[in-house]
């Protein structure tokens, strides 16, 4: 069974440590609730991955683990054959001792827009909200953060951070919880607070970037980065249906409005600093995404388009930090 006792150690001295009073009970219930399921019979192939200490790691300039030199071919190919059982690969890529996970997403290009924007993460405390695979956790801690914690619900994207983490090592101070943001007390410790990819899967916006601001804090740094339209600062998108076949897009804000949002939060410095459209590279069906990707999500006659006819994806990154708290805001 996936254990978070280490988790428990690492924070209960630190800054994050009011959080034991509630995370042990969420996280048990989370356990209780996936005993069925496909859960277990992943835990069973996490268990076979017992290698040795990978001879190096690169997390700065992608997320390299072991040179590919260490294991001979045949248990390179077990271990291709084992995180191959952790398909859909969507957030990535990695190479591990020398396997490339090829996935549907060049996390490392969302990286690139958005790190070089980014107070330097040298030694701080991080949380990624919405951390998928755990792809960027790597990198931010390439960059050296002291602790990077990620928070995401999926169980299977639980599954390909921790078979990852245990062929890198459980030394590195990275971890996943398998919680959604709704479950975070107030912590107001986190240097830094990403939510890439998930304002628009949130229903109440407004309440988001307020559960962000929370775990920041104050003088903390809060980088935004989700889908956008353009407009001013009254328009937004609200999908009728599915957007790109997507059931759960809820808001999709010009940048203006998404600006005058986080000022509204009492967020200040807020500046976006990247808007790229969504490129049919950047997502794409691969070996180890063998599903639908975005060139299905698309109208194939006119790809500005959604299928559905909205606006095709488009993506902005917006910086912003937590103020003085004003106690009229409620
Ligand atoms: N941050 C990554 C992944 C984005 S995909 C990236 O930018 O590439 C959006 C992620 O948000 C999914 O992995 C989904 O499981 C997660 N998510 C959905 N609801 C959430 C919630 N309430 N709290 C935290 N994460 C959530």
């Amino acid at each position: 069974m996936i254990s978070f006792s280490s988790f428990y150690k690492q924070i209960a001295d630190s800054e994050l440590q009011h959080w034991l009073e509630d995370l042990p009970s969420i996280l048990g219930k989370w356990q209780r609730e996936h005993k069925h399921g496909n859960l277990p019979k992943w835990e069973k192939v996490l268990n076979k991955l017992n290698y040795p200490q990978p001879d190096m790691t690169n997390f700065k300039d992608g997320v390299t683990i072991g040179s590919g030199d260490q294991l001979e071919a045949g248990q390179q190919q077990k271990l291709s054959n084992l995180l191959g059982l952790f398909q859909p690969w969507r957030k990535g890529p990695f190479t591990i001792h020398g396997i490339d996970i090829d996935t549907e997403w060049r996390s490392d290009w969302k990286w690139d827009r958005v790190s070089k924007h980014i107070s330097p993460l040298n030694n701080r405390t991080v949380l990624d909200v919405g951390c998928g695979s755990g792809y960027h956790m790597w990198r931010m801690l390439g960059e050296g953060a002291k602790q990077v914690v990620g928070i995401d619900p999926s169980p299977l994207f639980l599954c390909q951070f921790e078979a990852v983490k245990r062929v890198a090592g459980n030394h590195h101070p990275v971890h996943l919880l398998p919680i959604g943001i709704q479950d975070l007390p107030p912590l107001d410790a986190f240097d830094t607070v990403f939510s890439m990819g998930v304002l628009y899967h949130r229903r109440s916006p407004i309440d988001h970037l307020l559960q962000l601001k929370d775990q920041l804090r104050v003088g903390g740094e809060l980088v935004l980065e989700t889908l956008v339209i353009d407009g001013d600062a009254n328009q937004v998108l609200v999908p009728e249906d599915r957007y790109g076949k997507m059931n759960n897009v809820w808001f999709i804000p010009s940048v203006e409005a998404l600006v005058l949002w986080l000022k509204k939060c009492e967020f200040i410095d807020v500046q976006c600093v990247d808007i790229d459209v969504t490129s049919l590279a950047e997502q794409r069906s691969t070996d180890w995404m063998k599903n639908e990707s975005l060139v299905d999500y698309l109208d194939p006659n006119d790809v500005s388009l959604t299928v559905e006819g909205y606006p095709a994806p488009k993506r902005a990154t917006i910086i912003a930090k937590k103020g003085q708290p004003n106690l009229d805001l409620i």
